[in-house]
């Protein structure tokens, strides 16, 4: 496929150190909290480049860390390890912490129809491989120790800022947010591997180490978690694009200083989930969660039918009007499908081949995921049986994730467990079997007839207040619970 490349910003072919077979990287998230639909929708992506790389008949081992320590407020050395501030919070250990939030977080996957990655990692079960990957950069010379700490020197080395030519003064992170400087540090770029001297007595989880007892940076967990399972070279790494500095652009200093040879050569970064005032945060505003959509009423996966209309290399709106439009789209889908003819089950080999070649090479463009959602409504135009439109919608949804049949399914026999009551005056309700709901509809039907316009309109959105929409046909109503 082709892919950009946020390192060399340029789409080129995905390439193998082996030939068929993918070693991939992804940033997991830090579990002091709910995930938001933000970190969602980069896992959504990213979800959605592993199966597609499936489907092009690759294999692919995916590796994914958990980070239950070490990741400070600022992303860089400063503020609150997030972990503690997580537990403080809730009263709560930092472990029962780490272990509620990282359920709730495959809870949210589960929803999201977001495979678990082959292997998944906490930071806090591979401390000994980080403190040899320390001990390995100070015999190496790319580290030092200061103050207690051990830190990363990165003027050792010929390019640091690996993915953009920043200019200095804007990574200076730690004065930008106003938190003070660590003058230990040889220079600005240099960053912890293991903390021994802690601004924060009070840190919870603490392992011995030849430097003293404290705990890992946040940078080298993803470096040696990823050696560990994905061995030396690793094909794709992946994140949010706030991860690219100064997370994988530390990640690369260390990994590459360690080993003595390039890393990684391809980088996907997902543009971020914006609302309309901004970036969105787990502090700031409504905290939108899976679960808060889900009270809301909506499908989680007419969520992550909304992100893949739109390419993840671009900065996406979220707006309550939005994800309306895309469960709207999403359910009428679903509806085409479900009016396929089930009992036709033959399958035209040649047309399914030239209907997945095409698939293969819109979607192949840099994970044009839009034009995978086209590719779904030329299938249902395709002058093709339905046998064959059910065997291919079944092919992309392995990439594309939208359980399309199933809910089809679904969808089929909720219309069938419809009823329909016949009424004193020739109009007929037809609905889900409850008579409470069938006398409103009928009075309404009644009250319109006798020009009560009012209390017809009162009745409807009495109705709507019961989550009930109903629709008018020529003889009478049929309803429905949204
Ligand atoms: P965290 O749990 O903060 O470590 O973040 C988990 C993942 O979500 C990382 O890959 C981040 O880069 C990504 N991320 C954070 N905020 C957003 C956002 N607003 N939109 C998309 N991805 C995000
Ligand atoms: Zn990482």
């Amino acid at each position: 496929m082709l892919l950009y490349n946020s390192m060399t910003h340029k789409k080129a072919p995905l390439t193998t150190h082996t030939p068929g077979h993918v070693e991939m990287y992804t940033c997991g998230p830090t579990v002091y909290h709910f995930a938001h639909i933000g970190n969602l929708r980069s896992y959504i992506m990213e979800d959605v480049l592993e199966k597609f790389l499936r489907y092009e008949g690759l294999s692919v081992n995916r590796v994914m860390n958990i980070t239950d320590v070490g990741h400070l407020a600022s992303d860089a050395d400063t503020g609150e390890d997030k972990m503690l501030k997580g537990a403080k919070r809730e009263h709560k250990s930092v472990m029962e912490i780490a272990q509620f939030y990282t359920d709730a977080f495959f809870d949210d996957c589960r929803k999201l129809n977001i495979k678990t990655p082959d292997v998944v990692q906490p930071a806090t079960g591979l401390i000994a491989e980080f403190i040899e990957m320390v001990s390995g950069l100070l015999d190496k010379g790319y580290a030092y120790c200061a103050g207690g700490n051990v830190y990363f020197d990165s003027s050792k080395l010929k390019r640091y800022y690996v993915f953009n030519d920043h200019n200095e003064d804007d990574l200076a992170v730690g004065v930008r947010e106003g938190v003070e400087e660590d003058t230990n540090k040889r220079n600005k770029n240099d960053f912890v591997l293991w903390f021994t001297k802690s601004k924060f007595e009070d840190q919870a989880l603490k392992w011995d180490s030849p430097w003293g007892v404290g705990y890992p940076g946040w940078h080298i967990e993803c470096s040696a978690i990823s050696l560990k399972y994905n061995g030396e070279y690793l094909d794709l790494h992946c994140g949010g694009v706030d991860n690219a500095f100064p997370h994988h652009t530390n990640e690369i200093a260390q990994s590459e200083s360690y080993l003595g040879h390039p890393w990684c050569p391809q980088w996907f970064h997902v543009h971020h989930l914006n609302t309309n005032d901004g970036k969105m945060s787990k502090s700031k505003g409504e905290f939108l969660t899976v679960s808060l959509l889900e009270e809301k009423g909506y499908d989680p996966l007419s969520y992550r039918f909304f992100c893949l209309q739109s390419h993840y290399r671009k900065a996406l709106v979220f707006t309550w009007e939005n994800l309306d439009n895309a469960q709207g789209a999403y359910q009428k889908l679903l509806k085409k499908i479900a009016a396929l003819d089930e009992a036709d089950t033959a399958v035209d080999d040649a047309a399914a081949a030239e209907f997945k070649e095409e698939f293969l090479r819109q979607v192949g463009n840099d994970l044009n995921t839009s034009m995978g959602i086209t590719a779904l409504y030329n299938v249902l135009k395709a002058p093709v049986g339905d046998g064959t439109k059910r065997a291919v919608l079944a092919e992309f949804d392995s990439v594309l994730g939208l359980s399309l049949l199933e809910r089809a399914a679904a969808l089929r026999e909720k219309e069938a467990a419809q009823v329909s009551t016949a009424a004193a005056d020739g109009c007929t309700v037809t609905g889900e079997g409850d008579p409470e709901i069938d006398a409103l509809v009928l009075r309404r039907y009644e009250a319109k007839k006798a020009k009560d316009y009012a209390e017809a309109d009162r009745i409807r959105a009495a109705l709507k207040e019961m989550g009930v929409e109903v629709v008018d046909t020529k003889d009478g109503a049929v309803w429905k619970r949204v």
